[in-house]
């Protein structure tokens, strides 16, 4: 969404950076900001408190600091801080002033910035200030790299005849667009006369970039055959490996960051992958198709939206599914990834409490702010929007004998809304009635709106799947607590206590440490092998210490639930399930490039 303001935008004055690293070992970037004042004699300079597609304020003026500014006439112009993250400039008549500041950037995140010795990564949002009122003009910036940093690599517009000088039409662009600097191997592949890079910052010799770009080609391949086009110029993949985690989508761009070894086992080769299509994804879904309320964006408030379970959960389902359509994950391995988000959604406690539409709307206050009664009383709108995704998939199918599908949803929905416009919960509803020909008001209102029990019959039906039966039998399970523990050196310690279990029934509280069970000592790794000596029904005693304090906590044994959300293909399916199944995920697939180096082992 580039929510250029009116025409005459593009051609005001732009904002000019020059962005240099005197001392990148310390973690600073140093930014100059010649900034026109169109004759005012004050101008205001904000930096955003958040950054679009990490829903959390999280006050990026936090890291500045020595701001100053100047002009042609004068050295020291008067400056006033206004607000958390404003500053007032009297220009004192000059049509330009230069405003200069330090960022310190030492977080290890897709939304914030990083600063080293070797290399860095500059977020839009942390790293510019802007014109709090008219930023809506060209916004320039002209890197000084280091000696020895030779690649600066960004989704923004190269200055024609310039090194490392890139123009952005508007603030959103710049804030859209991050830039890897320093000496990543590159990687470039080409889909639809359009370049792709896959830009690696810290092979260290051990990541597998080469395999890594072909298995992405197929992926890009695949996620334009579903959609017919790909909306942008250039796209790159910034990957960052530096033993940390997440994604952040952009127009034409993401940030992935992973650990080194990722491309040496299966498994997490395959969910870096996943990850990597999640945020190709949303190139087109939230990024170009977005609910209404994601643009154009207030940079210094929340902006409250009921529709991340479409822009996150949908996009968490098609990432997956595209990998395994593009013939690089097995089926096996998409009904595993499948299961596990149903079975994440189904054993959440918070699943009866909030709806898939709160959980969107309470992002900032919830999902980016978890504790340890999280799972009680909220539920990830990703999950549940990634189950819905494929209940109401296998319910499109079923209406429509199989003519339409999600897919025929989020194509016409972009038709009809992509760009400035968005889509309100109700437009996305009528666009998936219209292709379906269903009523979906019960459905929403006790699926998206309400917090009943997710129906699968019609989508396992339809596909020729059904659950597996638990390999235990029908036999009652392990003597059960209920409890998640952690190892804390070598003490106990109970992290969260979910509701409806024989612990939270006991009164057992997060924090507590366990020291013994009817009186006998179980250390940190014993519990399992302990509670095998009982059976469910069995009462006995905690011996816990909280606060120092020691307390006997009677509590009765429960029976470990079965595991029940594990997909498999119904071996009584019948030919037309079989055929259903195969139009849903294409091949059997699994030719993922992936070869294992000699002697290697697999994860466990
Ligand atoms: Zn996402």
């Amino acid at each position: 969404m580039t929510y250029a303001g009116p025409a005459s935008a593009q051609s005001a004055d732009p904002i000019r950076y020059t962005v240099s690293f005197p001392a990148p070992h310390t973690h600073y970037v140093e930014v100059t900001a010649s900034v026109p004042t169109e004759g005012r004699p004050a101008i205001e300079l904000m930096m955003a408190v958040w950054t679009p597609g990490s829903y959390l304020v999280r006050e990026f003026a936090r890291h500045v600091e020595s701001f100053s500014a100047r002009s042609e006439q004068s050295a020291g112009l008067a400056v006033e801080k206004t607000d958390k993250n404003r500053w007032r400039v009297e220009t004192g008549s000059a049509s330009r002033v230069t405003v200069s500041y330090r960022v310190y950037g030492r977080e290890m995140a897709v939304r914030t910035n990083w600063i080293e010795a070797s290399f860095a990564l500059l977020n839009g949002a942390p790293t510019f200030m802007t014109l709090a009122d008219s930023h809506h003009r060209p916004h320039e910036v002209a890197i000084q790299m280091p000696s020895g940093w030779k690649r600066s690599m960004t989704g923004l517009a190269e200055v024609p005849g310039t090194a490392h000088q890139y123009r952005a039409p508007d603030f959103d662009t710049l804030v859209d667009s991050p830039i890897l600097l320093g000496n990543p191997a590159v990687y470039e592949f080409t889909v639809d006369g359009k370049k792709h890079y896959l830009v690696n910052e810290g092979e260290a010799g051990v990541f597998d970039g080469a395999k890594a770009a072909k298995d992405l080609e197929a992926i890009v391949k695949e996620h334009r055959a579903l959609w017919g086009h790909l909306p942008y110029d250039k796209y790159l993949f910034l990957n960052v490996i530096t033993e940390s985690g997440g994604g952040l989508e952009h127009k034409n761009s993401t940030v992935l960051m992973t650990s080194r070894w990722t491309t040496r086992t299966r498994k997490a080769y395959i969910a870096w992958l996943e990850l990597a299509s999640h945020e190709f994804f949303h190139t087109w879904n939230v990024k170009r198709l977005r609910p209404a309320e994601l643009g154009p964006f207030d940079y210094e408030n929340e902006v409250l939206t009921r529709s991340l379970w479409v822009a996150e959960g949908f996009t968490d389902y098609y990432g997956e599914l595209l990998v395994h359509r593009a013939g690089v994950s097995t089926r096996d391995e998409y009904l595993e990834a499948l299961s596990n988000q149903i079975e994440s959604l189904q054993t959440t406690p918070g699943r009866l409490v909030q709806s898939a539409e709160l959980a969107s709307h309470d992002a900032w206050i919830k999902y980016y702010r978890t504790d340890e009664n999280s799972a009680n009383t909220s539920i990830s709108y990703y999950i549940k929007g990634a189950v819905l995704a494929f209940v109401l998939d296998g319910k499109i199918r079923g209406a429509t004998g199989g003519k339409q599908s999600l897919d025929d949803v989020m194509r016409a929905a972009y038709e009809r809304y992509a760009g400035e416009r968005g889509y309100t919960q109700e437009q996305f509803r009528a666009v998936m009635e219209q292709v379906s020909g269903l009523k979906l008001d019960e459905f929403w209102g006790t699926s998206v709106e309400g917090t009943a029990e997710l129906d699968y019959k019609e989508a396992l039906e339809w596909f020729g799947l059904r659950f597996k039966r638990d390999p235990r039998g029908d036999a009652p399970g392990k003597a059960w607590l209920g409890v998640n523990t952690r190892n804390d050196a070598g003490r106990l310690v109970v992290s969260n206590v979910p509701r409806a279990t024989p612990a939270h029934d006991a009164g057992i509280n997060v924090d507590d440490e366990i020291l013994a069970i009817d009186d006998f000592r179980v250390r940190a790794d014993q519990l399992p092998t302990r509670l095998d000596q009982y059976k469910a029904g069995d009462k006995v005693t905690l011996l816990i210490a909280r606060r120092e304090l020691l307390l006997r906590i009677p509590i009765t044994l429960g029976s470990e639930p079965p595991r029940q959300w594990r997909l498999e293909v119904n071996p009584e399916a019948k030919d037309d399930q079989k055929k259903r199944l195969s139009e849903w995920l294409g091949t059997e697939g699994g030719a993922c490039s992936f070869d294992p180096p000699a002697g290697q082992k697999r994860p466990s």
